[in-house]
């Protein structure tokens, strides 16, 4: 195992376990076999563990696994405030002391703020003191280290890391999306501040694995490297030496197993010129499935109406490359849980998105076939009911 350091120099392992993903067994976590996933990988070395209040039954199921092999001062714990569950400062506290119940340790390594997918939610939170808040638990050392995951745009992402002294960050991260979500700017700007990142969906979900097209398939396993569908995902990671943790939410000792042996043999810079190109060559097979050609670079935004462009090509795409419901649900994600909606139909056709888009993609035509696509009326209902739900106490939103 190989291991890069955090802000105080403490090891990580390089590949972090990702909790959410347990195997079930008749609804509930099956206990034994995650035990059994957990310490294979904890013997090969593998000592930063990811959870979150709102994973199913994880952060027990963690705690117990941690308390009955005696590993606790061993690794590093992460979990997460689901911010959008916390209206006070009360609120707070009752889901941090149960996440430290649930998990049977009386401090937290690494604390995240959940999901953040826009500058406003962490203006929000700092309205009812998580500052003070962060302060106090870290001066009693229930807290380690303070951080947050995040799932929107690159600008909003900026604005977060540059408001707080944060030990560490987690963003959405892989060769697919390079140029989504905080992507490689975001990666490298955490760097050039000397914040750790995590990184999560590696492989998006597992979809750079399993649901790859045939011709990327091919180039694949025609490739000298002898690399799986996996390793080339991960070792393009590890080739980035602003990537802190990969986490990866094991479920198989075969998994454990892949993924330990990347983690010891790939290397920092080692990618070639061939290696990038045969990347390359898989992203432009997985793309040519794509609806718009969109590649996330955000030449386009800000729109003045606050339509995020890329989001919703991004969701369209996935619709067809992935499934219906992956699409719907990461446009949903992107564009509607955010404080301030940025919904493609905000568009008000003024072009000039489209003088910047080296893509030349009719950006106008194409939001109002995503948006119909990605907004069917169930969808529309769902959403709005999301939207009321996270966003209770705010003010109220209107499309
Ligand atoms: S055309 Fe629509 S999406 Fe493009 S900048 Fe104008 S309002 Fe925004
Ligand atoms: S400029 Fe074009 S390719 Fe780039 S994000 Fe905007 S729509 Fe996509």
């Amino acid at each position: 195992m190989q291991y890069r350091k955090d802000r105080c120099g403490r090891e990580l392992s390089i590949l972090g376990y990702g909790c959410m993903r347990f195997t079930r067994k008749g609804g509930a976590i099956d206990l034994d076999k995650a035990e059994r996933e957990l310490m294979a990988a904890f013997r090969a070395g593998v000592n930063y563990y990811d959870t979150a209040y709102l994973y199913p039954g994880s952060e027990s199921a963690l705690g117990e696994i941690v308390e009955r092999n005696g590993i606790r001062k061993q690794i590093a714990i992460a979990t997460k405030l689901p911010h959008y569950m916390a209206g006070s400062r009360a609120a707070i506290d009752r889901i941090f002391d149960e996440e430290l119940r649930r998990l049977r340790t009386d401090y937290i390594d690494y604390y995240l703020m959940h999901m953040l997918t826009d500058f406003a939610q962490w203006e929000r939170l700092k309205s009812f003191g998580i500052l003070e808040w962060i302060e106090e638990k870290k001066r009693s050392g229930a807290i380690r280290n303070i951080g947050f995951s995040y799932h929107g745009g690159a600008d909003q992402f900026l604005k977060i890391l540059d408001d707080y002294d944060w030990d560490f960050c987690q963003i959405q991260y892989n060769y697919l999306d390079e140029h989504t979500q905080a992507g490689v700017t975001g990666l490298k700007a955490a760097a050039a501040k000397g914040i750790p990142v995590i990184i999560m969906e590696p492989l998006r979900g597992g979809k750079l694995v399993g649901l790859l097209p045939e011709e990327a398939r091919r180039a694949i396993a025609a490739s000298p490297r002898g690399w799986t569908a996996a390793q080339w995902g991960l070792r393009w990671l590890y080739d980035q030496p602003e990537v802190t943790v990969v986490l990866s939410g094991m479920n198989s000792l075969e998994m454990v197993e892949e993924n330990v042996k990347t983690a010891s043999d790939a290397r920092a810079g080692e990618l070639t010129m061939e290696d990038h190109e045969l990347i390359e060559r898989v992203r432009r097979s997985i793309r040519e499935k794509e609806k718009v050609p969109c590649t996330g670079c955000r030449y386009c935004m800000p729109c003045p109406k606050g339509v995020d462009i890329p989001g919703a090509f991004y969701g369209y795409n996935a619709m067809y490359a992935e499934s219906k419901t992956s699409g719907r649900k990461q446009y949903a994600q992107a564009v509607a849980l955010t404080r301030e909606p940025c919904f493609a139909t905000q568009c008000v056709g003024c072009g000039r998105c489209e003088q910047h888009c080296p893509q030349g993609i009719p950006i106008r035509e194409k939001l109002k076939e995503a948006d119909r696509a990605l907004r069917p009326l169930p969808w529309r209902i769902g959403i709005a009911a999301a939207r009321a739900f996270l966003l209770r106490g705010t003010k109220a939103d209107k499309e």
